[in-house]
C-alpha cells in the first residue's frame, strides 16, 4: 500500500539544479524526498510531518559550522522547495538538552535567534526532536498505519511484536522541548534501533543518506500496513452525487447562526465513497466519535469529535438540525470548562461549531472558513474514519485524553499555524456566474475570487468553462450547461450544493443579442430572445432564491442587465425586449425577496468588448460612423473605452453595499441618453 517513489535518476536531477555547494546538493536530495514522503497522503497529510538534513556551512568568520534545515510553517511537504527548509545553526540548540525546562516561547524565540537567514520561517515546533537525534537525514510522518498502531490501547506491546528492538516507543508528550528531550532519552537507550514510534502522535525514521532514510519510512510504514491487512491507500476525494440537496443549505445557515449574528456560512466538501458509506453503518459510531483525534495535531483544524447526524435528525429538518447542533455546542462547552480550569494560563474559548459531521446516509463532511480549510477538513475526517474503524477492529481505538487534546487544541504555537490577518471580503462567499467563460462573466467571478469567494461557473461550452476555471486557479468548480435548457436551473443549483453545499451570490449573467428590426423579425426568433434574456434569468433566480432562503441567512442576486433596458438601439428590439424584463423583474424580486434579507440589483453596461460586441462589429460600427475603433469605444462622457473589468468592478460594488436593493448600476463611461431618471 505504501509505494516506494524513490528514482535515482529524479534524484540526480534535483542536485544538477543546485551549483557546486556540497551543503546545497545535499540540501537538494532532502528536497527531493520531503516532496515524495509529502506526495503520499497516507504518510502526511496537511502539515502533519516535517524532515531535516544536517549539513556543514561556513559562518561570516569562515569557520565551518554544523546546520540543520528543517521543515518551516507554512510549506507542505509535497511542493516544498529549498527555501522552506530553513537553516539553523546545530549546536546551541543541541545545547539546549542541558536545560530542564524551555517554555514554547522561548523555544520558538531561541530558535528564530538561531536562523542563518532571519527572514526565514518559523522552523517546525518539532525542531529540537531533530535536532537532537544524531542521523545527517531525519523524518517524520504522521502515517495512516503508524496512527492505528500508536492508538492502540497495547501500542508499546505490538510495536515490539512487529518490529522487536528495531525501534524506540517514545511516551505521548506534546510537542516541544520535553517530547524532544524525551524521544532524545528513549534514542540514547538503544542507538541502534532504526526509528522511533511516537505514542499517540507518529512515526520517525532517520538515515546517514536521503535514500536510506526515506526507505526506512517506506519500509516500517508498509510493515505496520501488512500487520493491519491494510491494502489500499486511503481514497479521498471521492465524491458521488447524493440527496441531500436541501439540507446541506440548512447546516450551511445553522452553523454560521451557531457561530454568531455576522459569521459568514461554512463551505462543506461531502466525500461519499463506498467506505464512508460503510463506515457511517458501524454500529460504535457514537463511541468512536468521542474517542478524540487519530493525530494530536488534528484538533486544531478539526475540533477533538466530529457532531455525528442521524438520518433520523436531519430528516425532520431545520429544529431537529438545530437542536443537535446545540447539544454539540453544549458539549464542546462543558469540554472547555472542564479543561480551561486546569490550564496554567486564561484560555478563550474558540467558536464552537463542528468542523466535520459524520451524517448517516449522506456522507463525512469537511467543514471550513473556504473550500481549502473545508477540503483539508475533507481529508482528514476520511483518515479519522478509517484509522479509527481499522484500529478499534484491531484491538482498540485509544488516543490522547481530552487533557492533552485541549492542550494542543488551545496552543499558542498551533493555533499560530492557523493564520492570522483579516479575512478577505467575500472569504468563503459561493457566487455563481452564469456565461461564466465569456469577457463580463469571467472577468466578475475573476474579481469575486480575487476577493476570496469561491467561483462555480455555468457555461454552455464546455471547453471554454475548463479554460476559464483554469484561469482561476483551485477551488473554483463549474458545470456546462445551456440555460435556456428548462432542467438547466436546478441542475446548476444541485451541482452548487453538492460542491461547495449552498450558495450566495447568483450573478445572472448569461445573454446574447440577435439584430434585426421590429418588423422583419420572425416572432419565434424573438421568443427564443426571451428564453435567453429573461426567462433563463427567472429559472435561475428563482432557483437561487428557493436555495438562499434554505439557509435562511440572506444572500444575492445579481443581473446584467443593459443599457437597452431603457435605452433602445436600433436593430436591436429582440434584445432590449426581454432585457428591459428582466429588469423590471430585478425590481418586482428586490420587493418580493426582501423580507428574506435577499439583495436583487442589477447593472446596466453598454459598449464592452466581448462576445456580443465584437471586433469586427466594432470595426463595422466605427467604419459606418467614420471614426476610430478607438475614438468609437470611447464615444461616452468620460471619452474612455468601458472594459469588462469596469463591469465586474460595479458587480462587486453592488454585492458590497449593504443596504441597497432593487437598484441598477450603469457602467457606460457616461450616455445621458440612457441615464436613468
Ligand atoms: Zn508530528
Amino acid at each position: 500500500m505504501i509505494k516506494n517513489n524513490y528514482k535515482p535518476s529524479e534524484a540526480k536531477s534535483y542536485v544538477e539544479q543546485v551549483g557546486k555547494d556540497v551543503a546545497d546538493q545535499e540540501l537538494a536530495l532532502r528536497v527531493y524526498t520531503s516532496r515524495i514522503i509529502g506526495q503520499n497522503p497516507d504518510l502526511v497529510m496537511h502539515g502533519g510531518g516535517n524532515t531535516s538534513i544536517k549539513v556543514e556551512r561556513k559562518d561570516l568568520f569562515g569557520n565551518t559550522k554544523q546546520v540543520i534545515h528543517v521543515k518551516g510553517s507554512g510549506w507542505d511537504l509535497d511542493t516544498i522547495q529549498a527555501p522552506g527548509l530553513p537553516g539553523l545553526w546545530l549546536d546551541p540548540l543541541r545545547e539546549l538538552r542541558n536545560l530542564d525546562k524551555l517554555s514554547d516561547e522561548d523555544m520558538v524565540n531561541v530558535q528564530r535567534a538561531n536562523l542563518l537567514d532571519s527572514s526565514a520561517p518559523n522552523p517546525s515546533v518539532e525542531t529540537l526532536l531533530h535536532a537532537f537525534l544524531p542521523h545527517k537525514f531525519v523524518d517524520h510522518t504522521h502515517a495512516t498505519p503508524f496512527l492505528i498502531l500508536a492508538n492502540l490501547p497495547n501500542a508499546e506491546e505490538v510495536c515490539k511484536e512487529i518490529f522487536g528492538s528495531r525501534l524506540g516507543v517514545v511516551p505521548y508528550i506534546m510537542p516541544g522541548f520535553a517530547l524532544a528531550k524525551k524521544a532524545a532519552e528513549v534514542y540514547d537507550q538503544d542507538p541502534s534501533v532504526e526509528g522511533l514510534m511516537l505514542l499517540g502522535h507518529g512515526h520517525f525514521a532517520f538515515g546517514e543518506t536521503a535514500e536510506e532514510s526515506y526507505n526506512q519510512i517506506i519500509s516500517h510504514t508498509q510493515t505496520v500496513a501488512d500487520y493491519f491487512n491494510l491494502k489500499k491507500p486511503t481514497a479521498l476525494n471521492v465524491k458521488s452525487s447524493h440527496k441531500s440537496h436541501e439540507v446541506l443549505p440548512v447546516i450551511r445557515g445553522l452553523i454560521a447562526e451557531m457561530i454568531g449574528p455576522n459569521a459568514a456560512m461554512p463551505i462543506i466538501d461531502v466525500r461519499n465513497g463506498p467506505e464512508e458509506m460503510e463506515f457511517l453503518k458501524r454500529a460504535d459510531l457514537d463511541s468512536l466519535s468521542e474517542r478524540g483525534t487519530a493525530s494530536p495535531d488534528h484538533v486544531i483544524r478539526i475540533k477533538g469529535r466530529p457532531l455525528v447526524l442521524r438520518k433520523s435528525i436531519w430528516e425532520q429538518g431545520s429544529s431537529a438540525i438545530k437542536g443537535a447542533l446545540k447539544d454539540y455546542e453544549n458539549e464542546y462547552k462543558a469540554m472547555f470548562e472542564r479543561q480551561a480550569a486546569k490550564a496554567a494560563q486564561p484560555k478563550t474559548i474558540l467558536p464552537p461549531d463542528p468542523k466535520t459531521i459524520w451524517m448517516e446516509g449522506v456522507g463525512l463532511l469537511g467543514l471550513g472558513s473556504n473550500f481549502k480549510a473545508a477540503s483539508i477538513a475533507g481529508d482528514l475526517v476520511v483518515q479519522n474514519a478509517r484509522v479509527r474503524s481499522v484500529g478499534e477492529d484491531a484491538g482498540g481505538f485509544y488516543p490522547i485524553s481530552e487533557k492533552d487534546l485541549f492542550d494542543c487544541e488551545y496552543w499558542s504555537l498551533e493555533q499560530a499555524k492557523l493564520g492570522k490577518g483579516k479575512a478577505p471580503a467575500f472569504q468563503g462567499k459561493v457566487v455563481m456566474v452564469t456565461g461564466g467563460s465569456g469577457t463580463i462573466g469571467f472577468e466578475t467571478a475573476n474579481a469575486f475570487a480575487s476577493l476570496g469567494a469561491q467561483c462555480f461557473l455555468i457555461d454552455l461550452n464546455q471547453e471554454n468553462l475548463g479554460a476559464a476555471l483554469e484561469k482561476l486557479g483551485k477551488g473554483h468548480f463549474g458545470k456546462a450547461l445551456d440555460v435556456t435548457d428548462p432542467k438547466a436551473a436546478k441542475e446548476a443549483i444541485t451541482s452548487v450544493i453538492e460542491t461547495y453545499g449552498g450558495l450566495d451570490i447568483l450573478v445572472s449573467n448569461a445573454g446574447s443579442a440577435q439584430s434585426g428590426s421590429m418588423i422583419d423579425m420572425t416572432s419565434s426568433s424573438v421568443r427564443k430572445a426571451f428564453e435567453l434574456n429573461f426567462f433563463s434569468h427567472y429559472e435561475f433566480a428563482k432557483e437561487a432564491a428557493n436555495l438562499i432562503k434554505l439557509q435562511s441567512r440572506g444572500g444575492q442576486i445579481l443581473f446584467n442587465i443593459s443599457k437597452q433596458a431603457v435605452n433602445p438601439g436600433k436593430n436591436f428590439g429582440a434584445y432590449g425586449m426581454p432585457k428591459a424584463t428582466t429588469f423590471f423583474m430585478m425590481r418586482q424580486l428586490a420587493l418580493e425577496l426582501g423580507g428574506d434579507g435577499i439583495r436583487v440589483n442589477g447593472v446596466n453596461a453598454d459598449r464592452i468588448r466581448s462576445g456580443l460586441l465584437t471586433d469586427n462589429f466594432i470595426a463595422e460600427r466605427a467604419n459606418a460612423r467614420g471614426i476610430s475603433e478607438d475614438k468609437y469605444m470611447a464615444g461616452n462622457l468620460l471619452n474612455a473605452e468601458v472594459k469588462a473589468s469596469h463591469v465586474a468592478e460595479a458587480f462587486v460594488s453592488l454585492a458590497q453595499a449593504e443596504r441597497t436593493t432593487g437598484h441598477v448600476m450603469t457602467v457606460d463611461g457616461g450616455n445621458i441618453e440612457a441615464s436613468l431618471r
